[in-house]
Protein backbone atom coordinates (compact mmCIF):
# COMPACT_ATOMS: atom_id res chain seq x y z
CA UNK A 1 0.00 0.00 0.00
CA UNK A 2 1.47 3.46 -0.52
CA UNK A 3 0.61 5.87 1.50
CA UNK A 4 1.41 9.94 1.37
CA UNK A 5 0.66 12.30 4.35
CA UNK A 6 1.88 15.09 1.89
CA UNK A 7 -0.98 15.01 0.30
CA UNK A 8 -3.43 14.90 2.99
CA UNK A 9 -1.59 18.09 4.80
CA UNK A 10 -1.85 19.84 1.22
CA UNK A 11 -5.31 19.21 0.52
CA UNK A 12 -6.18 20.08 4.21
CA UNK A 13 -4.33 23.21 3.73
CA UNK A 14 -5.59 24.07 0.22
CA UNK A 15 -9.59 23.15 2.29
CA UNK A 16 -9.03 25.63 4.49
CA UNK A 17 -7.08 28.49 2.06
CA UNK A 18 -9.97 28.56 -0.55
CA UNK A 19 -13.10 27.88 1.27
CA UNK A 20 -14.10 24.27 0.97
CA UNK A 21 -13.67 23.11 4.87
CA UNK A 22 -12.99 25.17 7.58
CA UNK A 23 -13.05 24.12 11.63
CA UNK A 24 -16.52 23.99 13.28
CA UNK A 25 -16.11 27.65 15.89
CA UNK A 26 -12.64 28.43 14.78
CA UNK A 27 -12.23 31.52 16.84
CA UNK A 28 -13.34 29.43 19.98
CA UNK A 29 -10.47 26.94 19.46
CA UNK A 30 -12.70 24.44 17.04
CA UNK A 31 -14.62 21.66 18.29
CA UNK A 32 -13.11 18.19 17.71
CA UNK A 33 -14.53 16.03 14.98
CA UNK A 34 -16.91 18.99 13.78
CA UNK A 35 -16.53 20.62 10.35
CA UNK A 36 -17.86 23.47 8.49
CA UNK A 37 -17.76 23.68 5.01
CA UNK A 38 -17.53 26.95 2.99
CA UNK A 39 -18.76 28.77 0.41
CA UNK A 40 -16.97 26.58 -2.44
CA UNK A 41 -17.11 22.82 -0.05
CA UNK A 42 -20.79 24.12 0.43
CA UNK A 43 -21.15 23.98 -3.51
CA UNK A 44 -18.96 20.69 -4.05
CA UNK A 45 -20.69 18.94 -1.15
CA UNK A 46 -24.46 19.87 -2.76
CA UNK A 47 -23.48 18.65 -6.32
CA UNK A 48 -22.18 15.39 -4.40
CA UNK A 49 -25.38 14.90 -3.33
CA UNK A 50 -27.46 15.98 -6.27
CA UNK A 51 -25.51 13.47 -8.28
CA UNK A 52 -26.36 10.72 -6.30
CA UNK A 53 -29.65 11.43 -5.84
CA UNK A 54 -30.12 11.97 -9.52
CA UNK A 55 -28.39 8.13 -9.64
CA UNK A 56 -29.83 6.66 -7.07
CA UNK A 57 -33.75 8.47 -7.86
CA UNK A 58 -34.62 10.18 -10.47
CA UNK A 59 -32.41 8.24 -13.22
CA UNK A 60 -34.27 4.84 -11.46
CA UNK A 61 -37.96 3.34 -12.11
CA UNK A 62 -37.66 1.47 -8.52
CA UNK A 63 -36.46 4.10 -6.16
CA UNK A 64 -38.32 7.38 -4.25
CA UNK A 65 -37.07 9.55 -1.92
CA UNK A 66 -37.42 10.48 2.12
CA UNK A 67 -36.53 13.31 4.23
CA UNK A 68 -36.89 12.48 8.16
CA UNK A 69 -36.52 13.79 11.06
CA UNK A 70 -33.45 13.52 13.20
CA UNK A 71 -35.02 12.90 16.52
CA UNK A 72 -37.13 9.55 16.25
CA UNK A 73 -38.87 8.21 19.08
CA UNK A 74 -36.63 6.61 21.93
CA UNK A 75 -38.34 3.28 21.02
CA UNK A 76 -36.75 3.32 17.30
CA UNK A 77 -33.60 2.51 19.21
CA UNK A 78 -34.50 0.08 21.48
CA UNK A 79 -35.71 -1.71 18.31
CA UNK A 80 -32.98 -1.54 16.07
CA UNK A 81 -30.58 -2.65 18.93
CA UNK A 82 -28.44 0.31 19.12
CA UNK A 83 -29.20 1.10 22.74
CA UNK A 84 -28.10 -2.50 23.36
CA UNK A 85 -25.04 -2.83 20.64
CA UNK A 86 -24.29 0.72 19.07
CA UNK A 87 -20.62 0.50 21.38
CA UNK A 88 -17.10 0.85 20.39
CA UNK A 89 -14.81 -0.60 22.77
CA UNK A 90 -12.79 2.48 24.77
CA UNK A 91 -9.52 2.13 26.85
CA UNK A 92 -7.71 5.49 28.66
CA UNK A 93 -4.15 6.04 28.29
CA UNK A 94 -2.76 5.70 32.42
CA UNK A 95 -0.23 8.70 31.71
CA UNK A 96 -2.46 11.46 29.88
CA UNK A 97 -6.21 10.07 30.14
CA UNK A 98 -6.32 10.32 26.83
CA UNK A 99 -9.46 8.13 25.62
CA UNK A 100 -8.73 6.01 22.66
CA UNK A 101 -9.95 3.06 20.66
CA UNK A 102 -8.26 -0.14 20.79
CA UNK A 103 -7.98 -0.66 17.16
CA UNK A 104 -6.88 3.00 17.08
CA UNK A 105 -4.13 3.13 19.12
CA UNK A 106 -0.95 2.22 16.33
CA UNK A 107 2.29 0.40 17.71
CA UNK A 108 0.88 0.06 20.99
CA UNK A 109 1.65 3.90 21.52
CA UNK A 110 -0.80 6.66 23.28
CA UNK A 111 -0.57 9.25 20.33
CA UNK A 112 -1.08 11.97 22.89
CA UNK A 113 1.81 11.03 25.12
CA UNK A 114 3.54 8.18 23.70
CA UNK A 115 2.85 6.25 26.92
CA UNK A 116 2.10 2.58 26.27
CA UNK A 117 -0.34 1.59 29.30
CA UNK A 118 -3.72 1.56 28.77
CA UNK A 119 -6.99 0.64 31.27
CA UNK A 120 -9.06 -2.38 30.51
CA UNK A 121 -11.15 -1.93 27.87
CA UNK A 122 -14.86 -1.14 28.34
CA UNK A 123 -18.07 -0.34 26.07
CA UNK A 124 -19.15 3.02 24.91
CA UNK A 125 -22.37 3.75 23.42
CA UNK A 126 -21.54 5.82 20.11
CA UNK A 127 -25.24 7.75 20.49
CA UNK A 128 -25.70 11.08 21.31
CA UNK A 129 -27.89 11.68 24.16
CA UNK A 130 -30.45 14.65 24.38
CA UNK A 131 -33.96 15.52 26.47
CA UNK A 132 -37.09 16.64 24.54
CA UNK A 133 -39.08 19.29 26.48
CA UNK A 134 -38.58 20.93 29.58
CA UNK A 135 -38.11 17.99 32.23
CA UNK A 136 -34.62 16.37 32.12
CA UNK A 137 -35.24 13.32 33.45
CA UNK A 138 -35.10 9.73 31.73
CA UNK A 139 -38.92 9.96 29.96
CA UNK A 140 -37.12 12.78 28.47
CA UNK A 141 -33.96 10.99 27.01
CA UNK A 142 -34.18 10.76 22.98
CA UNK A 143 -31.34 10.28 21.03
CA UNK A 144 -29.81 12.43 17.58
CA UNK A 145 -30.17 9.31 14.97
CA UNK A 146 -26.53 7.56 14.57
CA UNK A 147 -28.27 6.46 11.05
CA UNK A 148 -30.84 7.70 8.55
CA UNK A 149 -31.48 4.26 7.92
CA UNK A 150 -34.26 3.64 10.52
CA UNK A 151 -36.42 6.90 9.38
CA UNK A 152 -36.74 4.51 6.60
CA UNK A 153 -37.99 1.58 7.87
CA UNK A 154 -40.27 3.07 10.25
CA UNK A 155 -41.94 4.40 6.48
CA UNK A 156 -42.12 1.56 5.18
CA UNK A 157 -45.89 1.09 5.54
CA UNK A 158 -46.31 4.91 4.95
CA UNK A 159 -44.55 4.36 1.78
CA UNK A 160 -46.28 1.13 0.13
CA UNK A 161 -49.69 2.62 1.21
CA UNK A 162 -48.80 6.34 -0.05
CA UNK A 163 -46.72 5.78 -3.65
CA UNK A 164 -48.70 1.62 -3.98
CA UNK A 165 -45.12 0.45 -5.00
CA UNK A 166 -44.86 -3.10 -5.79
CA UNK A 167 -41.93 -5.20 -5.07
CA UNK A 168 -38.95 -4.24 -5.55
CA UNK A 169 -38.62 -0.89 -5.23
CA UNK A 170 -36.17 1.13 -2.99
CA UNK A 171 -36.29 4.48 -0.49
CA UNK A 172 -33.49 6.83 -0.53
CA UNK A 173 -32.53 9.44 1.92
CA UNK A 174 -29.78 11.96 2.76
CA UNK A 175 -29.21 13.63 6.00
CA UNK A 176 -27.25 14.18 9.27
CA UNK A 177 -26.27 11.29 11.65
CA UNK A 178 -24.04 11.62 14.81
CA UNK A 179 -21.72 9.73 16.78
CA UNK A 180 -19.75 10.20 19.70
CA UNK A 181 -16.61 8.57 17.95
CA UNK A 182 -14.17 8.03 20.54
CA UNK A 183 -11.36 9.04 18.22
CA UNK A 184 -12.44 11.38 15.41
CA UNK A 185 -9.69 12.42 13.08
CA UNK A 186 -8.64 12.01 9.39
CA UNK A 187 -10.14 15.47 8.80
CA UNK A 188 -13.56 14.75 8.04
CA UNK A 189 -13.64 11.39 7.14
CA UNK A 190 -14.43 10.72 11.10
CA UNK A 191 -16.60 13.36 12.69
CA UNK A 192 -19.18 13.41 15.33
CA UNK A 193 -21.22 15.31 12.81
CA UNK A 194 -21.59 13.73 9.39
CA UNK A 195 -24.35 13.41 6.58
CA UNK A 196 -25.05 9.83 5.27
CA UNK A 197 -26.23 8.70 1.86
CA UNK A 198 -28.88 5.97 2.61
CA UNK A 199 -31.27 3.54 0.71
CA UNK A 200 -33.08 0.36 1.47
CA UNK A 201 -33.91 -1.40 -1.22
CA UNK A 202 -37.11 -4.32 -0.23
CA UNK A 203 -37.18 -7.06 -2.41
CA UNK A 204 -38.88 -10.68 -2.33
CA UNK A 205 -36.71 -12.82 -0.01
CA UNK A 206 -35.09 -14.88 -2.83
CA UNK A 207 -34.40 -12.13 -4.94
CA UNK A 208 -32.01 -10.87 -2.30
CA UNK A 209 -28.91 -12.58 -3.77
CA UNK A 210 -29.39 -10.98 -7.11
CA UNK A 211 -30.23 -7.12 -6.00
CA UNK A 212 -27.43 -6.85 -3.31
CA UNK A 213 -25.02 -8.21 -6.34
CA UNK A 214 -27.01 -5.30 -8.83
CA UNK A 215 -26.13 -3.04 -5.91
CA UNK A 216 -22.72 -3.39 -5.16
CA UNK A 217 -21.57 -3.06 -8.78
CA UNK A 218 -24.00 0.22 -9.00
CA UNK A 219 -22.38 2.04 -6.36
CA UNK A 220 -18.91 0.97 -6.95
CA UNK A 221 -19.52 2.67 -10.81
CA UNK A 222 -21.21 5.58 -9.73
CA UNK A 223 -17.36 6.61 -7.76
CA UNK A 224 -15.82 5.71 -11.11
CA UNK A 225 -18.31 7.63 -13.28
CA UNK A 226 -17.54 10.50 -10.94
CA UNK A 227 -14.09 10.50 -11.99
CA UNK A 228 -12.51 8.85 -9.25
CA UNK A 229 -9.77 6.15 -10.69
CA UNK A 230 -10.14 3.07 -10.61
CA UNK A 231 -7.13 2.08 -9.09
CA UNK A 232 -7.75 4.39 -5.74
CA UNK A 233 -11.50 2.52 -5.44
CA UNK A 234 -11.59 -1.26 -4.42
CA UNK A 235 -14.32 -3.65 -2.78
CA UNK A 236 -13.85 -5.57 0.36
CA UNK A 237 -15.97 -7.70 1.09
CA UNK A 238 -16.82 -8.77 4.90
CA UNK A 239 -15.71 -12.42 6.07
CA UNK A 240 -18.23 -14.58 7.58
CA UNK A 241 -17.21 -13.49 11.13
CA UNK A 242 -17.29 -9.84 10.56
CA UNK A 243 -21.19 -9.83 9.83
CA UNK A 244 -23.94 -9.24 12.06
CA UNK A 245 -25.86 -12.30 12.75
CA UNK A 246 -28.86 -11.38 10.69
CA UNK A 247 -26.90 -11.00 7.49
CA UNK A 248 -26.10 -12.46 4.41
CA UNK A 249 -23.33 -10.20 3.44
CA UNK A 250 -21.54 -7.20 3.14
CA UNK A 251 -19.21 -5.48 1.22
CA UNK A 252 -17.25 -1.97 1.35
CA UNK A 253 -16.48 0.31 -1.03
CA UNK A 254 -13.05 1.64 -0.23
CA UNK A 255 -11.09 4.36 -1.19
CA UNK A 256 -7.10 4.68 -0.95
CA UNK A 257 -7.18 7.97 1.23
CA UNK A 258 -3.13 9.30 2.20
CA UNK A 259 -3.64 7.47 5.56
CA UNK A 260 -4.54 4.39 3.80
CA UNK A 261 -7.39 2.22 2.40
CA UNK A 262 -10.46 3.65 4.07
CA UNK A 263 -14.65 2.63 3.55
CA UNK A 264 -16.42 4.93 1.77
CA UNK A 265 -19.91 3.11 1.65
CA UNK A 266 -21.30 -0.33 3.05
CA UNK A 267 -23.77 -2.55 0.98
CA UNK A 268 -25.25 -5.06 3.27
CA UNK A 269 -27.45 -8.04 2.90
CA UNK A 270 -29.71 -7.36 6.16
CA UNK A 271 -32.68 -10.10 5.57
CA UNK A 272 -35.86 -9.15 6.92
CA UNK A 273 -34.43 -8.17 10.53
CA UNK A 274 -35.38 -4.09 10.50
CA UNK A 275 -38.95 -4.80 9.21
CA UNK A 276 -39.34 -7.88 12.19
CA UNK A 277 -37.83 -5.76 15.01
CA UNK A 278 -39.53 -2.96 14.55
CA UNK A 279 -43.25 -5.03 14.23
CA UNK A 280 -42.09 -7.07 17.22
CA UNK A 281 -41.26 -3.46 19.33
CA UNK A 282 -44.48 -1.37 17.97
CA UNK A 283 -46.77 -4.11 17.42
CA UNK A 284 -47.84 -3.28 14.51
CA UNK A 285 -48.03 -5.44 11.14
CA UNK A 286 -45.09 -4.37 8.90
CA UNK A 287 -45.62 -6.79 6.23
CA UNK A 288 -45.84 -6.80 2.78
CA UNK A 289 -49.19 -7.98 1.01
CA UNK A 290 -48.54 -8.64 -2.66
CA UNK A 291 -51.50 -7.19 -3.98
CA UNK A 292 -51.75 -10.08 -6.67
CA UNK A 293 -51.23 -13.10 -4.71
CA UNK A 294 -52.27 -11.32 -1.24
CA UNK A 295 -49.79 -13.39 0.47
CA UNK A 296 -48.02 -11.79 3.42
CA UNK A 297 -44.21 -11.53 4.40
CA UNK A 298 -41.28 -9.36 5.43
CA UNK A 299 -39.55 -8.46 2.42
CA UNK A 300 -35.60 -8.57 3.15
CA UNK A 301 -33.38 -5.58 2.34
CA UNK A 302 -30.14 -4.33 0.76
CA UNK A 303 -28.70 -1.66 2.32
CA UNK A 304 -26.02 0.95 0.20
CA UNK A 305 -24.93 3.27 2.99
CA UNK A 306 -22.55 6.00 2.10
CA UNK A 307 -21.26 9.06 4.21
CA UNK A 308 -21.14 11.74 1.91
CA UNK A 309 -18.57 13.46 3.77
CA UNK A 310 -16.19 10.64 2.96
CA UNK A 311 -17.48 10.77 -0.29
CA UNK A 312 -16.49 14.22 -0.86
CA UNK A 313 -13.22 13.79 0.49
CA UNK A 314 -12.65 11.02 -1.88
CA UNK A 315 -13.46 13.36 -4.57
CA UNK A 316 -10.91 16.43 -3.22
CA UNK A 317 -8.23 14.18 -2.30
CA UNK A 318 -8.38 12.14 -6.11
CA UNK A 319 -8.73 15.60 -7.87
CA UNK A 320 -5.86 16.89 -6.45
CA UNK A 321 -2.93 17.37 -8.76
CA UNK A 322 0.56 19.22 -9.27
CA UNK A 323 1.88 19.37 -12.73
CA UNK A 324 4.99 20.93 -13.05
CA UNK A 325 4.53 24.44 -15.78
CA UNK A 326 7.96 25.78 -17.21
CA UNK A 327 9.42 26.65 -13.31
CA UNK A 328 6.23 26.64 -11.23
CA UNK A 329 4.38 24.05 -10.00
CA UNK A 330 0.75 24.35 -11.04
CA UNK A 331 -1.90 22.88 -8.36
CA UNK A 332 -5.02 21.46 -10.18
CA UNK A 333 -7.81 20.16 -8.48
CA UNK A 334 -9.14 17.88 -11.74
CA UNK A 335 -12.79 17.76 -10.42
CA UNK A 336 -15.19 15.98 -12.20
CA UNK A 337 -17.47 18.34 -14.21
CA UNK A 338 -20.36 17.61 -12.39
CA UNK A 339 -18.90 17.90 -9.15
CA UNK A 340 -16.81 20.95 -9.70
CA UNK A 341 -18.16 23.20 -7.54
CA UNK A 342 -17.63 26.37 -10.27
CA UNK A 343 -17.98 25.46 -13.74
CA UNK A 344 -17.06 28.44 -15.64
CA UNK A 345 -15.07 32.26 -14.23
CA UNK A 346 -15.25 35.20 -16.24
CA UNK A 347 -12.10 37.17 -16.77
CA UNK A 348 -12.08 40.90 -18.07
CA UNK A 349 -7.86 41.10 -19.55
CA UNK A 350 -8.01 44.95 -18.09
CA UNK A 351 -10.71 45.77 -15.38
CA UNK A 352 -10.62 49.68 -16.02
CA UNK A 353 -11.65 49.10 -19.71
CA UNK A 354 -15.29 49.56 -18.96
CA UNK A 355 -16.06 47.81 -22.62
CA UNK A 356 -14.68 44.88 -21.71
CA UNK A 357 -16.40 44.93 -18.46
CA UNK A 358 -19.88 45.23 -19.43
CA UNK A 359 -18.84 42.51 -22.24
CA UNK A 360 -17.33 40.37 -19.37
CA UNK A 361 -20.18 41.26 -16.94
CA UNK A 362 -22.82 40.45 -19.61
CA UNK A 363 -21.73 37.13 -20.68
CA UNK A 364 -21.35 35.89 -16.93
CA UNK A 365 -24.96 37.04 -16.62
CA UNK A 366 -26.59 34.86 -19.74
CA UNK A 367 -24.42 31.87 -18.44
CA UNK A 368 -25.57 32.03 -14.73
CA UNK A 369 -28.82 31.02 -15.72
CA UNK A 370 -28.46 27.55 -16.23
CA UNK A 371 -24.08 26.79 -15.29
CA UNK A 372 -22.40 28.07 -11.53
CA UNK A 373 -20.19 30.93 -12.65
CA UNK A 374 -18.30 33.62 -11.26
CA UNK A 375 -16.83 36.85 -12.49
CA UNK A 376 -13.15 37.91 -10.85
CA UNK A 377 -11.03 41.36 -11.63
CA UNK A 378 -8.96 40.95 -8.80
CA UNK A 379 -5.61 39.73 -9.84
CA UNK A 380 -3.63 39.89 -13.58
CA UNK A 381 -4.49 37.09 -15.88
CA UNK A 382 -1.84 34.62 -14.92
CA UNK A 383 -3.00 34.62 -10.93
CA UNK A 384 -6.61 34.40 -11.75
CA UNK A 385 -5.88 31.50 -14.10
CA UNK A 386 -3.70 29.38 -11.12
CA UNK A 387 -6.45 30.84 -8.73
CA UNK A 388 -9.39 29.21 -10.92
CA UNK A 389 -7.05 25.99 -11.36
CA UNK A 390 -6.95 25.27 -7.58
CA UNK A 391 -10.54 25.19 -7.31
CA UNK A 392 -10.96 23.03 -10.05
CA UNK A 393 -13.13 25.63 -12.17
CA UNK A 394 -13.40 23.74 -15.57
CA UNK A 395 -13.30 26.98 -18.21
CA UNK A 396 -11.91 30.10 -17.79
CA UNK A 397 -13.37 32.78 -20.27
CA UNK A 398 -11.50 35.96 -20.76
CA UNK A 399 -12.44 39.11 -22.24
CA UNK A 400 -10.00 41.19 -24.30
CA UNK A 401 -9.67 44.66 -26.20
CA UNK A 402 -10.21 42.08 -29.33
CA UNK A 403 -13.01 40.62 -28.22
CA UNK A 404 -14.99 44.36 -28.78
CA UNK A 405 -13.93 44.27 -32.24
CA UNK A 406 -14.72 40.84 -33.17
CA UNK A 407 -17.06 38.95 -30.43
CA UNK A 408 -15.13 36.60 -29.87
CA UNK A 409 -13.57 35.71 -26.53
CA UNK A 410 -10.21 33.09 -25.07
CA UNK A 411 -12.06 30.06 -23.45
CA UNK A 412 -9.30 27.68 -21.25
CA UNK A 413 -9.78 24.17 -20.50
CA UNK A 414 -8.46 23.29 -16.97
CA UNK A 415 -7.43 20.26 -17.52
CA UNK A 416 -5.04 20.90 -21.26
CA UNK A 417 -4.96 24.72 -20.54
CA UNK A 418 -5.09 24.78 -24.28
CA UNK A 419 -7.18 28.18 -25.42
CA UNK A 420 -9.11 28.33 -28.15
CA UNK A 421 -11.34 31.47 -29.89
CA UNK A 422 -15.19 31.13 -29.39
CA UNK A 423 -17.64 34.08 -30.42
CA UNK A 424 -19.87 35.02 -27.72
CA UNK A 425 -23.35 33.83 -29.54
CA UNK A 426 -22.05 30.25 -29.46
CA UNK A 427 -20.12 30.60 -26.21
CA UNK A 428 -23.45 29.25 -23.86
CA UNK A 429 -23.50 25.90 -26.22
CA UNK A 430 -20.11 25.26 -26.24
CA UNK A 431 -19.90 25.39 -22.74
CA UNK A 432 -22.89 23.47 -22.10
CA UNK A 433 -21.52 20.43 -24.79
CA UNK A 434 -18.10 20.01 -23.04
CA UNK A 435 -19.57 20.15 -19.13
CA UNK A 436 -22.18 17.10 -20.45
P1 LIG B 1 -16.46 2.93 10.44
O1 LIG B 1 -16.16 1.45 10.52
O2 LIG B 1 -15.51 3.69 9.58
O3 LIG B 1 -16.72 3.57 11.78
P2 LIG B 1 -19.13 2.13 9.94
O4 LIG B 1 -18.94 0.79 9.28
O5 LIG B 1 -19.51 2.18 11.38
O6 LIG B 1 -17.85 3.05 9.66
P3 LIG B 1 -21.68 2.57 8.84
O7 LIG B 1 -22.40 2.45 10.11
O8 LIG B 1 -21.77 1.44 7.86
O9 LIG B 1 -20.16 2.95 9.10
O10 LIG B 1 -22.15 3.94 8.15
C1 LIG B 1 -22.30 4.07 6.76
C2 LIG B 1 -21.41 5.16 6.19
O11 LIG B 1 -21.56 6.35 6.95
C3 LIG B 1 -19.90 4.83 6.27
O12 LIG B 1 -19.50 4.05 5.17
C4 LIG B 1 -19.30 6.21 6.23
O13 LIG B 1 -19.18 6.68 4.90
C5 LIG B 1 -20.32 7.06 6.96
N1 LIG B 1 -19.88 7.27 8.34
C6 LIG B 1 -20.05 6.46 9.39
N2 LIG B 1 -19.51 6.97 10.50
C7 LIG B 1 -18.96 8.15 10.14
C8 LIG B 1 -18.25 9.18 10.83
N3 LIG B 1 -18.02 9.09 12.13
N4 LIG B 1 -17.82 10.26 10.15
C9 LIG B 1 -18.07 10.38 8.81
N5 LIG B 1 -18.74 9.45 8.11
C10 LIG B 1 -19.19 8.35 8.74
Amino acid sequence: MTTNPDVMDKVVSLCKRRGFIFQSSEIYGGLNGAWDYGPLGAELKRNVKNAWWQSVVHYRDDMVGLDCSILMHPKTWEASGHVANFVDQLVECKKCNKRLRPDHIEKGKCPGCGNNTFSDPRAFNLMLKTFLGAMEDSSSVTYLRPETAQGIFVNFPNVVDSTHRKLPFGVAQIGKSFRNEITPGNFTFRTREFEQMEIEYFCRPEMAEEKYREWIDARFSWYVDLGIRKENLRLREHAKDELAHYAAGCSDVEYLFPFGWSELEGIANRGAYDLTQHATHSGKDLQYQDPITNEKFYPHVIEPSGGCDRGTLAFLVDAYHEEQVKDTTRVVMKFHPKIAPIKVAVLPLLKKNDGIVALAKNIKRELQKDIVCVYDDTAAIGKLYRRQDEVGTFFCVTVDVQSLEDQQVTVRHRDTMIQERVSVDRLHQYIKDHLS
